[in-house]
């Protein structure tokens, strides 16, 4: 079944197209790697599907229901959930605050704090430490709990690893790839390995197009790096 559907959605900034008139199908349950240079427009797309950057032109459509004029908080009502580049916490407030906020806003689902803590056994530790204090590893850890805490169908997440070393990224992936009640992922992820080991599918963004769409296992990491640079 198809969850999300972007029907030629096209976003802006100013004069310059980031992402002109993409299609796009996700299929509930499928974990999605969206690759691409730096510039290739991932972080756009992920923030005009998330309503935190509007669309230009186009249709968003999520479980069949048009959200494109949808304000970002009635997008998260409706199951999506964005982890945005650079996490984007109250540095200011500890954990528990910080996930505390997300409760507050929650559908009804399979995630609550206590759930979140039993998965997340390191944020319990963690609990009473202000978000500025973290690590990255541990700070994303904490973007995607409060993520989850409101029970998305779709999560988004910007950028799993940037900035995190390599224990971190394992440490998330871990996480991410062991999930009961996973709900359907999009991953912006830089690191080709990685992204084509975690995702059942890769999309290669090409200066806001799609330059390659393939099922994880039909492609080679060669043909990717190809698409990545233009060069077929
Ligand atoms: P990165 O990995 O560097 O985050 P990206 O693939 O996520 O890259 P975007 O950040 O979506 O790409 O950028 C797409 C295009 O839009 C780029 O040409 C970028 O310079 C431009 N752009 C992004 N944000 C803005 C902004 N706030 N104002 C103007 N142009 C922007």
């Amino acid at each position: 079944m198809t969850l999300l559907s972007l029907e030629s959605v096209t976003a802006r900034h100013g004069l310059l197209t980031a992402v002109p008139e993409m299609s796009l199908k996700i299929a509930e349950g499928e974990t999605l790697a969206l690759v691409g240079a730096n510039g290739a427009g991932k972080s756009t797309l992920l923030r005009t599907i998330a309503g935190a950057h509007p669309a230009a032109g186009g249709r968003i459509l999520l479980d069949g229901t048009d959200i494109t004029a949808r304000p970002a908080h009635e997008r998260v009502a409706l199951g999506l959930a964005l982890v945005p580049e650079g996490r984007r916490l109250f540095p200011g407030m500890t954990v528990a605050e910080n996930l505390a906020v997300a409760a507050r806003r929650a559908r009804e689902g399979p995630w609550s704090l206590t759930r979140v803590y039993d998965t997340f056994t390191v944020l319990a530790g963690l609990r009473d430490r202000r978000a500025s204090e973290l690590s990255g590893g541990q700070q994303q850890l904490t973007a995607i709990a409060r993520a989850l805490l409101t029970n998305p169908r779709l999560l988004l997440i910007d950028e799993v690893s940037l900035g995190l070393s390599p224990v971190a990224v394992d440490a998330v992936y871990e996480t991410l790839t062991t999930l009961d009640s996973r709900p359907t992922l999009l991953l912006v992820e830089q690191d080709l390995s990685r992204a084509l080991d975690v995702a059942g599918r890769v999309i290669c963004l090409l200066e806001g197009r799609i330059a390659l769409s393939a099922a994880t296992g039909d492609v080679t990491r060669e043909q990717v790096t190809e698409a990545y640079f233009g060069l077929r």
